[in-house]
């Protein structure tokens, strides 16, 4: 059955990466491995330049009735004083929201060839693979107040204010996650760390709760609760001690750049976001991106990495398309180039050959069924 993908290359080097993708798809498709049907559309500024708009009603059509979209990165200097409304992130924050992508999958994973780039020893995290699930649509970053409010003159001084935000997670919004997470767990070490301030916070205590409800429909996962600050401590002390760890918001947020860290550069960091299975087909609504950004710095020059690029796509395979074999052939090209002693020059190491782009991209291709 033809699947559809939706790719937004975006901005700067989002463009250059996603042509190596495209290349991947071309081989796939051109070798009978996959029959994807590819639609291609403008996000971020590329799209501010082409329609006025942060992304069209047009490709946000394309995106709900995509079986999966492929994003690059937006934004970049040429943007920066459009309208607020507007600004490149809009069409990111738009398809997470208008797609209710509540599920932000990050894994990280050591490379061996790279185990030495991490800041952390070889032993540690060679061979680390661990994937963090962060809430993405509620919690502290969008709870209601959020106000900055002007005091005037307290007993602490002139011009003082008070800032508020406000934590609020709902039971269904804990649920829907826990089970993603107990559901990936299920597909690979069935161990699961719930992370919460659970001392501190009424959240942290309903977040608790009600992860412990849906652990009792998973007794085949290890369930256990991890303070979040112990967590972060741990995932630099000994980081193979985790799998899976569900986590809210914030401290996802957090957490996920901690683990992303131990693994080395921002050029080799796919994620993925997930929303609700469709009522009739069961199939999740899903954006697949790299972590990083459009590297306003490099675009244009070839030299981007493409690989959490490719890696993203490996991810909508894994996770849209049912197709686990496909993806664990991709990581292992990725892993074959890498250990061939391929770097893109920000994973570049002494001994090691420098290439660009295209070639990475060509030879991911080579060694998938080489
Ligand atoms: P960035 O991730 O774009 O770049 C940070 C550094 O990492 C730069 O030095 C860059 O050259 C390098 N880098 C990133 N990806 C790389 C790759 N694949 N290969 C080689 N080197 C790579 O972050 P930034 O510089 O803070 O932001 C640049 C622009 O990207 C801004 O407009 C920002 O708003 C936007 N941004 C977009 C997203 C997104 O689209 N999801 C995410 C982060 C930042």
């Amino acid at each position: 059955m033809t699947e559809n993908l939706l790719l937004l290359p975006g901005d700067g080097i989002g463009a250059e990466i996603m042509v190596e993708v495209e290349n991947l798809i071309a081989h796939l498709n051109g070798t009978g491995q996959t029959d994807f049907t590819i639609e291609k559309g403008q996000v971020g500024g590329a799209a501010f330049d082409a329609h006025g708009a942060a992304i069209s009603e047009t490709d946000m059509d394309k995106a709900m009735a995509a079986d999966a979209v492929i994003f690059g990165a937006v934004g970049g200097p040429k943007w920066d004083r459009v309208p607020y409304e507007v600004r490149p992130e809009a069409g990111l924050l738009r398809l997470r929201k208008d797609l209710q992508l509540f599920a932000n999958l990050r894994p990280a994973i050591c490379y061996p060839a790279l185990a030495e780039a991490s800041a952390l020893k070889r032993e540690l995290v060679e061979g680390l693979d661990i994937l963090i699930v962060r809430e993405l649509t509620g919690g502290v970053y969008f709870g209601e107040p959020k106000t900055i409010t002007d005091l005037g003159v307290t007993q602490h001084g002139t011009g003082q204010k008070r800032a508020i935000d406000t934590q609020v997670y709902e039971t269904y919004e804990i649920d829907r996650i826990c089970r993603v997470a107990f559901d990936l767990a299920g597909t690979r070490g069935s161990r699961l760390h719930s992370a919460d301030k659970k001392n501190v916070m009424k959240s942290g205590v309903l977040w608790d709760e009600v992860a412990r409800q849906v652990a009792a429909d998973y007794p085949k996962i290890e369930f256990s609760h991890i303070l979040a600050d112990n967590c972060a401590m741990q995932l630099v002390r000994h980081p193979k001690q985790f799998d899976v760890i569900v986590t809210d918001n914030l401290f996802g947020d957090v957490l996920s750049d901690v683990a992303a860290m131990l693994t080395g550069s921002l050029g080799m960091l796919p994620s993925a976001s997930l929303g609700a299975p469709d009522e009739k087909t069961g199939k999740r609504k899903a954006l697949y991106e790299p972590v990083h950004g459009s590297a306003p710095d490099i675009a244009g020059k070839g030299i981007a990495n493409p690989i959490a690029m490719i890696a993203s796509f490996a991810m909508a395979l894994r996770y849209s398309f049912d197709n686990a074999a496909l993806a664990d052939r991709i990581e292992a090209a990725i892993a074959g180039v890498l250990g061939d002693g391929l770097r893109c020059a920000d994973i570049m190491q002494d001994g090691s050959t420098r290439v660009g782009t295209v070639q990475m991209g060509a030879a991911i291709i080579a060694k998938l069924d080489g």
